[in-house]
């Protein structure tokens, strides 16, 4: 598949990620990738930035060694009510944010609590994004999450993170698995997401990638694969669509996957 984006990745200013801003845009940058977003942990986060760094964003290039950037947050749902931890004013300002649940940031609940969050922060337009609802320790109902973000048109993020071994999420590829039968079912969109929080893993959706191909998935539903796709979830991504830079990295990452493709039937 032809991956054009990564929005969910962290910096040092989160207070647990070890690169700067602009060391993640290189690296990315650096690997072709047409489109990179930093989306930092908001204040709830034990250890993150403060509410100033994320009105402060105008200071910002949009675009860094030569590629188009954009700056948003992965917010925290901190109650069962899908509040979350930076107000509406903020959001406004920003290109695009990802809401999660984070174990330490939110009471010990229910399943029917998990959902119930996950469900009414999708019901926020200006939530675009629900990163990795992949955790046995938050469960959630896949049916009901699966049939509220196609309704309330939000994406749901697979995390390459959460698929990688070691990582502190429990029973990743299993959920993933009954979420995204539940997304083929209501043509549910998703999007993969790194959530790097290393410079090396900006751009890395190598396990993602390999759960969609091994269950078949299909990709006229996933964000990544088509910028207007994923600019019809993120409507400060569609307003760049007509940036020249933007195109001409896009076809520079199609022609370079169908030099490999043709490599590949040459052998
Ligand atoms: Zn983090
Ligand atoms: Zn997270």
């Amino acid at each position: 598949m032809i991956d054009l984006m990564d929005l969910h990745t962290h910096t040092a200013a989160c207070g647990h990620a070890y690169n700067t801003l602009y060391e993640m845009a290189r690296s990315a940058s650096e690997k072709g990738l047409p489109l990179f977003g930093s989306s930092d942990h908001a204040p709830a986060m034990p250890g993150s930035c403060h509410k100033y760094y994320f009105t402060n964003f105008r200071v910002i290039p949009r675009t860094l060694y030569g590629m188009p950037l954009l700056m948003g947050a992965e917010l925290n749902i901190t109650d069962f009510d899908g509040q979350v931890d930076l107000p509406q004013e903020i959001l406004k300002k920003m290109d695009y944010a990802i809401a999660s649940i984070h174990i330490q940031c939110i009471p010990k609940g229910t399943e029917a609590d998990y959902t119930r969050a996950y469900v009414k922060a999708m019901e926020n337009p200006l939530i675009h994004i629900i990163g990795h609802p992949d955790d046995s320790r938050l469960p959630a109902d896949y049916d009901t999450l699966a049939a509220a973000a196609k309704e309330n048109h939000t994406l749901l993020e697979i995390n390459n993170s959460s698929l990688t071994p070691g990582s502190i999420r429990v029973g990743a590829a299993d959920n993933y698995a009954r979420l995204l039968e539940r997304c083929v079912h209501y043509g549910t969109a998703v999007i993969l997401g790194s959530d790097a929080h290393v410079e090396a893993d900006a751009g890395n959706h190598r396990y993602a990638v390999k759960l969609l191909e091994e269950l078949a998935f299909p990709l006229e539903l996933v964000a990544n694969t088509s910028l207007e796709r994923a600019a019809s979830f993120i409507p400060n991504l569609a307003a760049r669509l007509d940036e020249p830079l933007l195109r001409a990295r896009i076809q520079a990452r199609q022609d370079a996957e169908s030099e490999i493709s043709s490599g590949e039937a040459e052998r």
